[in-house]
């Protein structure tokens, strides 16, 4: 198959592409490098199945030939990517997503989308089911981000029931593994880079909020069998495992042998109290769970994030 995927550069993009060309497809990556990093996708370069597009998805997306796959990740992920690129994120949610949209319409192409669990907000239903509409403050910080996607997954379905365009929508919940950017704000590398450099971890609020965990090689496996599923409504793909962010914290602390502690700092306008993805529909249709434990998955991520690590002091040598 001929394959394009946006936010190629990115962490889970670059992990989708590794996907696609180990299996054998042709990979068209593209990327506008905003907060997506060439050294992520660099490996695959020398492929004679992989090629890169520098290029800004809000801009009209032109791929010359036949496309039978095209899967839509790029966007800022992070809060505070999100927070500094409001209008960038609202426009690649929005029109970037109209133009992949159309592509997928002009070229007979099967297109799946990434949605998010930032959809249900700050969730009252628990854990989250498909069905849930979310409780998301439109003009709060995270609004850029939150209402971008729910944007995407309306327009998605339009082009479905107006155009009969073949469409897969992915909410994603919280995802880690090598890749992620030490500085990107979030949780899980904060953590990580903090016990690594002998730092204390700075849990917000009282670390009583929940999130739970998906590895990324899980991740990729249940959007992979998604796309090649015929379910068109969007589907939750997430570890169910809950944790809450002070355990979190404890955990990173006691897995790296650090011996700092934790120390709390205000918690963000809107940060969600809870999150857990329920994965029935994953589970029944995709025939999909995780496989890998956080124990498991945070062994590689460290030894991903020592590297980086590494690698940086060397360079500032
Ligand atoms: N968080 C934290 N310390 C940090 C970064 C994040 O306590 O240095 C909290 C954050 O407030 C949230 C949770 O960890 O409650 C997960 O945050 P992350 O940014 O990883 O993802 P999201 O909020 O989008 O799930």
């Amino acid at each position: 198959m001929r394959v394009l995927i946006t936010g190629a550069a990115g962490f889970l993009g670059s992990h989708l592409c590794d996907r696609f060309v180990e299996d054998g497809h042709q990979v068209i990556g593209m990327d506008n490098l905003l907060t997506g990093r060439l050294s992520n996708i660099e490996h695959l370069f020398p492929k004679e199945n992989f090629t890169f597009h520098h290029h800004d998805v809000t801009k009209y997306v032109h791929i010359p030939g036949e496309l039978d796959r095209i899967l839509h990740f790029a966007s800022p992920a992070s809060p505070i990517d999100y927070l500094k690129m409001p209008i960038q994120t609202m426009k690649v949610g929005s029109i970037g997503t109209l133009h992949l949209l159309g592509l997928a319409k002009a070229k007979n192409a099967r297109i799946l989308v990434a949605s998010t669990s930032e959809v249900y907000g700050d969730p009252s239903v628990h854990p989250q089911p498909e069905e849930y509409w979310g409780n998301v403050n439109p003009i709060g910080p995270r609004g850029v981000y939150d209402e971008a996607k729910r944007f995407l997954e309306a327009l998605t379905m339009a082009y479905h029931t107006a155009h009969g365009v073949d469409t897969r929508i992915v909410r994603i919940f919280n995802t880690y593994g090598p890749r992620m950017r030490l500085n990107d704000g979030r949780a899980l590398p904060t953590f990580f880079r903090q016990a690594i450099q002998g730092e204390k971890i700075t849990v917000f609020g009282d670390g009583s909020q929940t999130r739970s965990f998906c590895y990324v090689s899980d991740q990729v496996e249940g959007i992979s069998r998604l796309l090649e599923s015929d379910y068109h409504l969007p589907v939750n793909i997430g570890n169910p495992e809950e944790i809450s962010i002070l355990d979190f914290a404890n955990e990173i602390l006691a897995f790296t042998g650090s011996k700092e502690e934790v120390c709390f700092k205000e918690l963000p306008e809107d940060d969600p109290m809870q999150r857990r993805p329920n994965i029935t529909k994953a589970r029944e249709i995709l025939k999909w769970e995780p496989q890998v434990s956080r124990k498991e998955g945070f062994g590689k991520t460290l030894d991903y994030f020592r590297a980086e690590i590494e690698r940086r002091e060397k360079a500032e040598k």
